[in-house]
Order: C-alpha cells, then structure tokens, then sequence
C-alpha cells in the first residue's frame, strides 16, 4: 500500500459499479478441528466494488482467530453456533475473519502453484496478523516480527471509517510480500528495480488470486466482455484507498503501456500517469507485462473452444505457476526485470514445453524488458552436472564458470537455500555480501557508514544433475554507483533514520516519519562501526 493524505474530488465510479452478491446456499453445520470445510464470509475483491461472498475454508487445523498452521491472527474470532465464520461486515469479528480468509487462500494457491509449502523468512511457522492496529492509513509487512498490519482511517470529507483490512486487494498484497520474503529473503535490499518487483509481484499475485473467485469472474465478464483493455474490477487495484485517502478512483492500475527504462534514471517520486523510479510506481510496468500476458493466454484458451470463465481461471493458474517459478529461477537479491522476465520463459519451457514462448516474448520485447534470445546454458565450461547435496560440487561449477557468473574462487559463498522438488530437480540459492563505505559530505550525519550488497547465483539442476538454468548477479561498479547514489538521494530526502548507539531496542514506531511514512533504512552499530539497513517495513 502506499501512504497519501490528501482528499480531494473523490470519484463515485467504483460506487456506481458495485454489485449486490446474495449467495447464502452454503450454511453447513460443522465445528472446529472436524477437519471437514468451513464456510466464512470475506469480500473477495475491494469493499468498494463487491458485497461480501461466502466461500469454504478447510477446517484442519483451525483454532479461534481464527488460526490455523501457518496463520495467528491477533483476537480470538470463534465460529458462530453453527459452526461457520459466517460474519457481515458490520459485525467486530469480520475483520479477523476476512483476513484470514485472504491471507489463507493467498498462501495456499502459491504453495500450489510451486508445488511445495513456502516457510517465512522469520524463523516461525506462523505469521501474525494484526487487523486492525490503530489509525493510520496504511498497512504494511514487518519483516522483523513477522506481521502483517492493518489499520483504520477516517475520510475527513465524508467521516467514512476505513479499515484497509477490509480489501481483498490489500491483504492479499501485504500476504504477497511476505511470500516472496519467504522465497527471496535477500530481495529486500536496496536497490530500486527489486524493491518495484516486490511490490509488482504482490499485485499481480493479488489479480491473478482475484480471477480464481466465481464471483469476481462473473463481474469482469459483465464489465468487459472479456476485452482486458477496458477498465475494471480486477485491473484496478485499491479502489477504496483510492477514492477515500488519494481522491482517485483506485491506486494503481494494470492497464498501461509503460516502457522499461532505467529507474535508477528516472525521477523518484510519485507522479500522476508518468512513469517514475518509486517502487510502486515502477511497479506497474512489469505488472501492466503480465496483465498484457493474462489477456493472450485467456484469448489463445478461447480460441482452443474453452469457456470464459474456464479460461480466465485457467489462465490465472498458469500465470501464477509462471510467476513464481520464474522468481524461483532469478539470482537470490539484486533481481531485475530481466531476470524475471528471462525466469518466467525458461519456466515456461521446463514447465510447459514452451507452448507459451511466443506470448511471453512478444510482450516482453513490446515492454523493452526482454530482447535476446539466447540461452547462457550453451556457454557452460566442462560438465553440466553438480551434486546437489555436495557443496564442493556447486561451487567448482560456479567458479569453473567465472566468466559467465562473473564469481571467481576468491569471493566465498553462502548456501542460502537448496531445496530437491517432488520431480527430482533441485533449486539453489548462494549469495555473497559486499561492503561498500559511504564517504563524503554527500552522507551527511552517516558519513563513513557502510552498506552491505548482497549478489549470488542461483541453479536449478534436473533429477540427473544436470544444470538446466543459472542466473547469477554479480556486484560491479555500476551496482555500487547505483547504491550510493540512492542513499544520497534517500539521506537528502530525510528517509534514513539515524537511530543513537545507546538505543537498545528498536520500537515499530521509530520506523516512520512524522508523515507515517516509512523511513528507508536505519543505523545500526557492529563493532563500534555505523552500519546503514534497509527498513523491514513493507507497505
Ligand atoms: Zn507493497
């Protein structure tokens, strides 16, 4: 989400399009921990297009919050006496209940979707939610304890309370985050390309999570005719937030024509129809790639004879398997556009024998996100097998191939992740951290600190070991530029936190400004030494 105060014309578009779903048809009578579904009552898009729907939850493992094996949410939200989480939206408890709904059904279709469960980046099995923190017109991920936080605001020109726990849209992009968190724990750094795929990533998920739902299925079809060029529901993302804290009838939209160029380049703030390196804002060009992507897919399944709603659902799960396999294949940090759009095509090829290159590429070209053709695997030297479980192996394939990884032998490397998939294959992540010192009156009050960038390799080998895919990044000169003239841009704009050594503990409320918003990164001391970290919140 991102954080604006200003109210002005608020437009009634969305209003005039809401549509009255009544579905009570599924009231069954089954109790907690029965292990039978649940039916739970949540709005499956944004409350300002959408009445809420009922919808069946799996009953394993569900305790009061509700909760369940990998959700704690903040309360202690029982069924009613007929066993469901049937709540209107009027009632206390729907809050707890909707989101839980959202962040399970966000959860379970990427496990799905990647064929395995994905853990959190913060060590537990559960992430928290808290739905409804306080005021502020916000919400956001914290890394640092593993929450997800939603809060409440009022519209100062028609005194509506919004809580923006409320919003499909909005929980299953906070949830989002902390899922690629979870994949990519060295995705959140600093750099300007990787930080907009996060926030790219959590929205398209959000779209592609939204046309799994009957409901909003039926409404896109009604709106568009299953013409994706015409503005609606699911193209449109945060329409409530919009209209009552921006004055704009939603917040970002998937319908654009953007180009790739450089963000590190372009202007950083938050600009109206104008693309700028702010990360949500930047965000929306590799979100408009896949929405354009969603639209030749849904299309090229009509014209197979399949139904509409058959094909946006079918599409919807194909794009996301694409998605997050194609993030499965980039380097572990520093990930750009390319790498993912490079990623995403290879998993098309291991996954669906490349029935969709043609697709993939011709939007990717259009988008200047994608050129070459070219697969780096025919510049392998020498073998092509690694063990897997042999770290001596991994290795001396990386360093065998310096000139392709840009890695040689005297740079150490971390496994940060190696996991075997149900096919055999396996996925490694190995990264490497380098120092750069910030000298110079450019810094300010944090001259002489250091910044760490992260770079690495990742390799995915077949069953037999063999390396069918290898993307690396390695930290060069341009990288370090890169960094140290965002951080100069970021301490001149205020949004570095200068925290005193002699503060022991970190409260969640030095991490934003007096605007609320928050800061960029903070100090922190080793050895004596001022150390500058990205901030662990993620709105
Ligand atoms: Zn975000």
């Amino acid at each position: 989400m991102k954080i604006e105060t200003k109210i002005n014309n608020i437009s009634s578009h969305a209003k005039e399009r809401k549509v009255k779903i009544s579905d009570n048809s599924l009231q069954d009578r089954v109790s907690l921990g029965s292990g039978k579904d649940i039916t739970a009552s949540y709005y499956p898009q944004d409350p300002s297009v959408t009445e809420p729907i009922l919808t069946k939850i799996s009953g394993n493992n569900i305790t009061p919050g509700p909760d369940n094996e990998r959700i704690d949410t903040d309360g202690d939200v029982k069924p009613k006496g007929d066993g469901n989480f049937i709540y209107s939206p009027e009632e206390a408890e729907f809050i707890n209940v909707h989101l839980f709904v959202t962040a399970d059904k966000t959860i379970k279709t990427a496990e799905k979707s990647l064929g395995k469960k994905i853990p959190w980046s913060f060590g537990r099995e559960k992430i928290i939610i808290h739905p409804d923190k306080g005021v502020m017109a916000n919400a956001f991920y914290n890394k640092k304890d593993g929450t997800l936080n939603f809060f409440h605001f009022k519209n100062k020109k028609t005194g509506e309370i919004i809580h923006t726990g409320k919003s499909f849209e909005t929980g299953s992009h906070e949830t989002n985050h902390a899922l690629l968190d979870g994949m990519k724990p060295k995705f959140i750094g600093w750099n300007i390309e990787t930080e907009a795929l996060h926030e790219a990533f959590s929205d398209i998920r959000t779209m592609l999570a939204c046309f799994r739902e009957d409901k909003n299925c039926e409404l896109f079809l009604k709106e568009t005719g299953g013409n994706f060029r015409k503005e609606n529901l699911i193209s449109s993302i945060g329409e409530q937030f919009g209209q009552n804290a921006m004055g704009k009838p939603f917040i970002r939209s998937a319908i654009n024509s953007y180009t790739y160029s450089n963000p590190y380049l372009l202007p950083q703030m938050q600009q109206e129809d104008e693309l700028t390196g702010e990360a949500h804002v930047f965000g929306q060009l590799f979100l408009g790639a896949v929405y354009d992507i969603m639209d030749k897919v849904f299309h090229q399944y009509i014209s197979e004879g399949m139904g509409q709603k058959e094909a946006l659902m079918k599409m919807s799960d194909l794009c996301d398997k694409l998605l997050l396999k194609g993030i499965e294949l980039c380097p572990p940090s520093e990930a750009t556009y390319k790498d993912l759009a490079k990623g995403m095509v290879k998993a098309d090829q291991l996954e669906e024998k490349g029935k969709y290159k043609h697709i993939l590429k011709d939007v990717f070209e259009k988008r200047w996100i994608l050129f070459e053709d070219k697969d780096n695997l025919q510049e392998l030297r020498g073998s092509k097998f690694i063990n897997p479980s042999s770290r001596e192996s991994i290795c001396d394939f990386i360093y065998r191939n310096r000139e392709l990884t840009g890695i040689s032998e005297d740079i150490p490397l971390k496994i940060e992740k190696a996991e075997k998939n149900k096919d055999g294959s396996n996925l490694i992540d190995l990264t490497f951290t380098q120092e750069v010192t910030l000298s110079g009156n450019d810094y300010g009050i944090f001259d002489g600190a250091i910044v760490e960038i992260t770079g690495g390799v990742n390799i995915m080998s077949d069953s037999n070991g063999e390396v069918c895919s290898l993307s690396s990044r390695y930290i060069d000169r341009d990288n370090m530029e890169n960094t140290k003239n965002r951080l100069k841009n970021l301490i001149k704009e205020g949004r570095i936190k200068f925290i005193d050594p002699s503060v022991k503990k970190l409260e969640e409320k030095d991490l934003f400004d007096i605007n609320g918003r928050p800061y960029a990164g903070y100090t922190v001391y080793e050895d004596g030494k001022m150390k500058l970290v990205p901030s662990t919140v993620i709105q």
